[in-house]
């Protein structure tokens, strides 16, 4: 199948045609992966004889799916650039960034609340990955909805939750950013991302 048409599946369709060039331009190897939890992309330099490989997760809403593409492609643009002399989120691949999101704003592809967030994400100089909460919150509000989705900070002060594969905490304070959890069956205590998806457990 066309390119540009397997890419309007995941991206906004105004974006999908340029993407499509870039992957040819910079002769990558794109593929759409599986969710992998810890990652919404990966970008690998040339090695062994393989040439730049993004991947991104299936399951990212149209958004989120452009911003983690256009964050891969920094990546692989910065590596033409500086090889291995360039920090992977330093001020090269922040440069990168910013000027590989223009052409999107120019189409005026964002709601006015998520291009708010990349604006603010690409002026914090501490940005990196996926560690700005604010930018994933509202990217994250464009997900078809899940059956209901309960994050960390929505659960109750000492309820009990449980993650995948069914490891149960109980919720206690914030410190900071993140929430202390203690896993019930070891009594250790955890840091959870306030956004982390869990399950409420009835006790
Ligand atoms: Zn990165």
């Amino acid at each position: 199948m066309d390119k540009v048409k397997v890419l309007e599946k995941y991206l906004p369709s105004d974006a999908a045609p340029l993407i499509g060039r870039w992957i040819d331009y910079f002769k990558c190897e794109f593929k759409i992966s599986r969710n992998r939890g810890s990652k919404f992309g990966d970008y690998r330099s040339p090695y062994g004889g393989k040439g730049h490989r993004i991947s991104v997760n299936y399951d990212l809403n149209p958004y989120a799916f452009l911003v983690t593409t256009v964050h891969e492609f920094a990546h692989l643009h910065t590596w033409n650039e500086h090889k291995q002399k360039a920090k992977p989120h330093g001020t090269e691949w922040k440069a990168n960034f910013k000027k590989m999101m223009q052409p999107f704003f120019e189409k005026d592809i964002f709601p006015a609340d998520v291009k708010h967030a990349i604006t603010s994400y690409l002026n914090n100089p501490a940005a990196s990955s996926c560690s700005d909460l604010n930018l994933y919150r509202s990217l994250r509000k464009y997900d078809v909805p899940k059956e209901s989705v309960l994050t960390v900070e929505k659960v109750p002060l000492k309820a009990l939750f449980k993650i995948k594969g069914g490891r149960v905490f109980r919720k206690e304070e914030q410190l900071r950013k993140r929430f202390k959890c203690v896993e019930i069956a070891t009594k250790r205590v955890y840091l959870f991302s306030p956004v982390a998806e869990v399950e409420l457990v009835e006790d």
